[in-house]
């Protein structure tokens, strides 16, 4: 359960007719934390204010990390709410409440991936390449987006957590993790992903062994 406890850091607040509510920053569940392996609970109403409080609270979680240099996104099971919801950057920022991947296109492509919740270690991950996501808004609208290469990625990325999934599950290929201290040494941005290839059909060059 969603425990909301008086926060040790406050950067805002609202109200809910007479109730105020103070906006807080939570903390980051790290890998090993069961919460994260939590098959999350599907949001009844979007609108509702109890899903507001989280998804405030997942924002400024979020623009904390930021900070700190901080992903584009940002799962509500990763401050310990383990329903279907996300916060994320594409073109702009949005809250996505129960998401779902609803067209993964023909192609795949390779992604060294990074999470909060481990972030000193990035993962190489195959992706599709093209994703079309239907989601709810706070208003409980319907929209779909979609995303090509590291956006589609991300998408993808958090959805995943709402499943209980992490990167390192879809490790893949010889060698696939590696620590960001390492990352930074031996890689670059322009090497952060492939090319698209078809997912059907002769194996990326990296997994012919
Ligand atoms: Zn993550």
């Amino acid at each position: 359960m969603y425990e909301r406890i008086l926060p040790a850091r406050c950067s805002g607040s609202w109200s809910v007719g007479s109730m105020l509510v103070l906006m807080a920053i939570r903390k980051v569940r790290l890998l090993g934390d069961p919460v994260l392996r939590s098959k999350c609970n599907l949001v009844d109403d979007p609108a509702s204010p109890a899903i507001r409080i989280v998804a405030d609270d997942l924002l400024d979680t979020f623009e904390d990390l930021q900070k700190m240099g901080g992903g584009g996104g940002l799962s509500a099971s990763q401050i310990g709410a383990p329903i279907q919801l996300i916060y994320i950057v594409l073109e702009g920022p949005a809250v996505m409440v129960n998401p779902e991947i609803v067209d993964i296109g023909a192609d795949d492509f390779l992604y060294w991936d990074s999470c909060a919740s481990f972030s000193n270690l990035l993962v190489r991950v195959q992706r599709a390449f093209h994703v079309v996501v239907r989601y709810q808004d706070l208003e409980g609208k319907t929209c779909e987006v979609e995303a090509e290469g590291p956006r589609a990625q991300l998408l993808q990325h958090e959805i995943d957590h709402l499943d209980g999934l992490l990167a390192i599950d879809l490790a893949l290929g010889f060698d696939p993790f590696c620590l960001r201290e390492e990352w930074d040494e031996h890689h670059s941005e322009e090497g952060r992903h492939s090319e698209p290839y078809p997912r059907i059909g002769p194996a990326h060059p990296e997994f012919r062994f």
